[in-house]
């Protein structure tokens, strides 16, 4: 709006007019929208509703050292002096902050600290964006008028800072909130004694693997992967030696396995899955007996296993297309069915077994 129409206006028309707009402020703010969006909506209402010629909402990083990002709405004529981020000890906008208090500028010509974007700008203020005592930043008004910031404009924008304030606390309360679920859900997901995925997270993708290889109509193949006499391991060394030897077997898996489609995880106990999207028996069986060979070569100490003087697993495998008569499940029978095999023929080998057609025989 221009200063004229301002002024034409009736004192009870212009009040009536802020309150209008600090309502329409207070909506925006609770929003809950990307705060960019809310704040650029926020400073274009002030300037097309008053007669603001730029209108300006300048954030702080989380020190309060320096200016951090700038929302504003209005006409630049000028080339602005200082790109963000900007020292707090710059500018009107940083005495704002410095001081904790509102500045009001009569005539932007005699303040040295004014920092120019409209040649035409005679007067400005700048209150300061405080949610419970923290300081977030500044809402920046300038005028063409120098007589625009009355006493009842200013406690209108004074209250438009404080809905500011809580528009930036509700957006970092989501943003607490979105990080923290991200690390819940990558909790919820890991295993905690060795980091890799746990048992749920094998499940969730054997299922989601499984619908979309059958509809792919590929092999999907499943490595079930114990160390052998691990019992053995815990009462020679101890348990947390035995902790200390599942990370390390964790770690070993993963680096030897380590493709993007592929999942290692811890399966239970002292036994990993290791989930091969698209990989068939025979292709299944190879890197089965690679790893169990490079575990081998690890040579980790296991002074007492019947096996071999270091630490050796036994890997039962199984593949399949899936058929739509089967459950995912079939899979994991098959591989638990190989890996008794293996045991009872000796430890430290790989056997793998196709998937039958109908169940899983013992
Ligand atoms: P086999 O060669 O037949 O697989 O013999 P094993 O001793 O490895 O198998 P068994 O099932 O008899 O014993 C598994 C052991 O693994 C027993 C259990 O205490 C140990 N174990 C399971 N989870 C953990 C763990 O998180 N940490 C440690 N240190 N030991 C574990
Ligand atoms: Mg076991
Ligand atoms: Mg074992």
């Amino acid at each position: 709006m221009s200063t004229a129409g301002w002024h034409r206006q009736s004192v009870a028309e212009r009040r009536a007019m802020l309150t209008e707009i600090l309502a329409q402020v207070s909506s925006e703010a609770l929003q809950g929208d990307s705060l960019e969006a809310v704040l650029k909506r926020i400073v274009d209402c002030l300037v097309a509703r008053l007669p603001v010629t730029i209108a300006s909402i300048i954030l702080l990083n989380e020190s309060q050292t320096h200016f951090v990002q700038e929302v504003w709405s209005g006409e630049l004529d000028l080339e602005l002096p200082a790109e963000l981020p900007w020292p707090v000890e710059l500018g009107a906008a940083g005495r704002c902050v410095r001081s904790g208090e509102a500045q009001l500028i009569a005539d932007v010509r005699s303040d040295p600290d004014y920092v120019p974007g409209n040649s035409r700008v005679s007067s400005e203020y700048l209150v300061p964006i405080i949610h419970r005592g923290c300081l977030h930043g500044v809402l920046n008004l300038e005028s063409t008028e120098a007589r625009f910031f009355t006493r009842e404009v200013r406690a209108a924008f004074d209250a438009i800072a404080v809905q500011i304030a809580g528009a930036v606390h509700l957006a970092c309360v989501v943003r607490e909130l979105e990080v923290a679920n991200r690390k819940l859900q990558q909790l919820s997901m890991s295993d905690g004694l060795t980091g890799i995925a746990n048992r749920r997270c094998f499940d969730e993708r054997l299922a989601a693997e499984w619908s979309t290889h059958l509809r792919a109509k590929r092999p999907l193949a499943l490595l079930l992967v114990d160390v052998d006499c691990f019992k053995l391991l815990n009462d020679a060394r101890g348990h947390l030696h035995g902790d200390e030897c599942l990370r390390d077997l964790a770690d070993i898996c993963t680096e030897a396995i380590g493709t993007k489609e592929s999942l290692v995880a811890r399966f239970g106990g002292e036994e990993f899955a290791v989930l091969l999207p698209g990989c068939d028996l025979r292709t299944a069986r190879r890197v089965g007996e690679g790893l169990r060979q490079y575990i081998d070569e690890m040579e980790l100490p296991h002074p007492t296993s019947t096996v071999s003087d270091h630490v050796t697993v036994s890997v039962g495998i199984s593949a399949i297309k899936p058929r739509a008569s089967q459950r995912c499940e079939v899979l994991i029978e098959t591989a638990d069915r190989a890996l008794y095999q293996a045991k009872s023929r000796g430890r430290n080998r790989v056997v793998a077994r196709s998937v039958p057609m109908q169940g899983v025989s013992r």
